[in-house]
């Protein structure tokens, strides 16, 4: 069966065919600026260069057209015939209360997602655009969607519930959901595979490190805590978000510095972070080089960066009462062996053994960074999100398809 995955953003959608019988990428590639005047398609198939085509995309359904004319092109396309995908799984941000895993899309969780553009007015809605999309394009074709908060509903109330009125919770729903949850799920499926034993026995904490970043707590297969909260901005400092902060802040904020709401929102997801506390970049790599060079924000802003993540290790380390494993993954978890040694040198109490060696080698396959001897092992494992959303599809349809055959 061959799937394709969808990540749908508001002017962007990237794509990536998979074959489920080897579970081999076949072509992967992403549409930018569409909706803007010279939109671009690159598309890329393992061993051949890349193609780039620029022209005018104007909305979501054209810019899966010309995908699939691009999956089935004479040159460089992978399949003879439209009819070669048999599914379509899309990332979706925000599933809110009522997603607890990935579903087949049907009228009734349209819906749902729709009653979820609250929760997530810059996600939600381009999801929603590109699964109309593909049914405009591929009306016969099954969808998949799996949700990045969905991992994290197996989170006890004492996690989730923020200490704030009760009406807020039950009005609007107002909790922590936490995100990143297909990268949290894969690399602790991944990890226990590695370290050859039962996910349900094992006390793990992941760090997701990416521009947006995000620590769970994992007790026995299921999501316990994780730092992000109703909105990806809770949690860790990021690229370019503040993470914790006390939210006084905020009213504080907007009547020293005469900014509307909109502009401190902006400030706090945008311009924070990293990038304004280096007051470099928001890229880990910039800073890194910067402190190297002597940069004395640049050492801070990592430092603080670092920190937060020990902490919140720490946290969840007190809250499942031990642990196992901690799990690095996502662009800078997995890169950074600089940002790796300064979280686990201070990590000794709780019995982790930096092997420095092990942590500068690089690799694409999961691997042990502490000594053999440490009480605790922490692991890179690669994320692999899209591989998991084509799982799920994978899943789901093969269901149905054994549920239909039987009801014949
Ligand atoms: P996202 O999916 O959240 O956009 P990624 O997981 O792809 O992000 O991570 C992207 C980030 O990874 C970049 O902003 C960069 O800071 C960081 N990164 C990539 N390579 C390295 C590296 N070698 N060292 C440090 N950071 C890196």
């Amino acid at each position: 069966m061959n799937i394709l995955v969808i990540n749908a953003g508001s002017s962007s959608l990237k794509y990536q065919l998979y074959d489920m019988s080897t579970e081999q990428v076949l072509a992967k590639g992403r549409v930018e600026r569409i909706g803007m005047d010279s939109s671009i398609l690159t598309h890329e198939v393992e061993q051949q260069p890349e193609v780039r085509e620029v022209s005018e995309i104007l909305d979501h359904t054209t810019a899966i057209r010309k995908v699939l004319d691009m999956l089935t092109h004479a040159k460089f396309g992978v399949l003879s015939n439209i009819q070669d995908i048999q599914a379509i799984g899309h990332r979706v941000v925000h599933g809110g209360e009522s997603f607890s895993e990935s579903v087949l899309v049907d009228q009734a969780v349209k819906l749902e997602i729709r009653k979820l553009f609250d929760l997530a007015p810059l996600h939600n809605p381009a999801h929603m655009m590109g699964i109309t999309a593909v049914e405009t394009n591929l009306p016969e074709v099954p969808q998949a969607v799996v949700f990045d908060t969905a991992f994290h509903q197996t989170m006890p109330a004492s996690s989730y519930l923020y200490a704030i009125p009760t009406v807020l919770y039950k009005k609007h729903q107002i909790r922590r959901y936490g995100f990143h949850g297909t990268s949290h799920d894969y690399v602790s499926k991944r990890a226990a595979e590695f370290l050859g034993k039962p996910l349900e026995s094992l006390k793990l904490v992941t760090c997701h490190i990416g521009n947006g970043a995000s620590c769970t707590a994992i007790l026995n297969g299921r999501s316990y805590d994780t730092s992000m909260g109703m909105t990806p901005l809770e949690g860790l400092m990021m690229g370019t978000r503040s993470g914790d902060l006390d939210p006084a802040v905020v009213p504080f904020t907007l009547n020293k510095e005469d900014l509307t709401l909109n502009e401190v929102n902006s400030m706090l997801n945008k311009h924070s972070g990293l990038l304004a506390v280096s007051g470099i970049s928001s890229d880990m790599r910039e800073v890194v080089e910067a402190m190297k060079a002597g940069h004395e924000n640049a050492k801070l802003a990592f430092e603080m960066y670092a920190y937060r993540i020990r902490k919140y290790i720490g946290a969840y380390i007190a809250a499942m009462d031990g642990v196992d494993a901690i799990i690095f993954t996502a662009g800078v978890g997995e890169n950074s062996d600089v940002l790796r040694k300064e979280i686990c040198r201070h990590l000794t109490f709780f019995g982790v053994t930096l092997d420095e060696e092990r942590n500068a080698v690089r690799s694409s396959e999961p691997r042990t960074i502490t000594t053999d001897d440490s009480a605790v092992s922490v692991l890179v494992v690669p994320t692999n999100e899209e591989l998991l959303i084509a799982r799920d599809t994978y899943r789901l349809v093969r269901n149905k398809l054994a549920g239909d055959s039987s009801e014949l």
